[in-house]
């Protein structure tokens, strides 16, 4: 075919047709080729990822060292497709000995146009740190340990009594654009927060965020994930200071997502018009490990649209904890059920923003058993 590459649409649907009817039983099998299709992430142009890869680009690690190299290998202009193979230890079995030698080598830094999904049921990154810096990401059908930093920091002005603080986030998205998490599950996993004992009175913390969204970061969506056993999970706006950067932005989407006992922040929002749908909480405020202390924190000049989500939360009876008020102004419920009734809360319901996007929500009596049969690693 004499036409020049993207010069017209017909050339590109010829070609996705030859593709289909060459390889139906792979297109049926490998879904790594597919792009966002709900949420933020299909404004602003799409997110597509790795999808238009070479056949040269696609690359299926099983081992710390094979990923590293996948991640910066150079690739043709339509980005790479990384497929993550059963269980990677970044730290290939040496632990980290300080905060430095973490940043360091446990660090999976994610190129521009890339997919990095799991193949199976079981693919996951452990003693890692994912960063999302560059444009036009896509992280699938992959369960990530929250990374453990050998060495918190003491802050004895974090809070009333001080509290010891970590660094590095499961997924840390730092100022990209155009971001799509689905079928990802977050967890402490095999190092929940019973296991450090305490100092100075307080727990010693060693981890930070599950997925974090900052500096910036705009068009992002969360689907069909999980987050559990941990306490502090999505932070989107790091600081009430970042004005100049996320006014406008870190609009992000999460939806038909779990939330199961976890402490805080599912998500804590500033700034971002930020739209949560058809997610499903489980928690207790009394649970041994990760009491639950709210849901929806209404940061600086957030704009959160919550909508058909249900939570089943033991100790909360009212709003406040679901939308927990974090120096916010509005928060809009419609649909939500609290422990079996119609949530209720008496928040400026006037957001401002309607959603760009189409989308169906499922009526909140359908959500449990549609994210329990769905969401998270290995259920793509
Ligand atoms: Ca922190
Ligand atoms: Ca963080």
């Amino acid at each position: 075919m004499n036409v020049p590459f993207r010069s017209s649409l017909l050339p590109l649907a010829l070609t996705a047709a030859v593709l289909l009817l060459a390889a139906p039983a792979q297109a049926q099998s490998d879904r790594s080729r597919e792009t966002a299709s709900t949420g933020w992430a299909t404004q602003n142009g799409g997110t597509r990822g790795g999808s238009a890869a070479a056949a040269t680009a696609v690359f299926t690690v099983s081992t710390a060292a094979a990923l590293k190299t996948a991640l910066k290998a150079s690739v043709g202009s339509g980005g790479r497709i990384i497929r993550i193979s059963g269980v990677i230890d970044m730290s290939d079995g040496q632990p980290y000995s300080t905060s430095a030698d973490m940043k360091s080598r446990a660090r999976v830094e994610i190129p521009t146009q890339t997919t990095l999904i799991g193949v199976g049921s079981n693919a996951e990154l452990r003693e890692a740190y994912l960063m999302v810096k560059a444009n036009d990401v896509i992280i699938r059908n992959l369960t990530i340990e929250n990374p453990w930093d050998p060495q918190p920091v003491w802050d004895p002005d974090d809070g009333s009594a001080g509290n010891w603080n970590s660094e590095f986030d499961g997924l840390t998205v730092d100022g990209a654009s155009n971001v799509w998490v689905d079928h990802v599950t977050f967890t402490d996993g095999r190092r929940t927060d019973d296991q450090n004992g305490t100092a100075n009175g307080r727990p010693r913390q060693h981890h930070d965020g599950a997925m974090d969204v900052k500096n910036g970061a705009n068009y992002v969506t969360v689907s069909y994930s999980v987050f559990r056993l941990h306490d502090k999970n999505n932070l989107i706006g790091s600081s009430d200071s970042a004005s100049s950067k996320d006014s406008g932005k870190l609009k992000v989407t999460i939806h038909n997502t779990l939330f199961e006992n976890i402490g805080s922040r599912g998500p804590r929002v500033r700034f971002g018009q930020v739209h949560l749908y058809n997610n499903y909480h489980l928690g207790s405020t009394s649970h041994a490990v990760y009491p639950f202390s709210h849901a929806h924190g209404v940061g600086k000049e957030s704009k959160i649209r919550s909508e058909s989500n249900v939570f089943q939360i033991a100790g909360v009876s009212g709003c406040d904890k679901i939308a927990a008020s974090y120096g916010g102004s509005v928060y809009r419920d419609d649909g939500s059920i609290l422990n079996g009734a119609s949530l209720v809360c008496s928040w400026d319901r006037n957001v401002g923003w309607t959603p760009p996007y189409s989308y169906i929500p499922l009526n909140a009596t359908q959500v449990a058993a549609d994210v329990l049969a769905k969401a998270g690693a290995g259920k793509l």
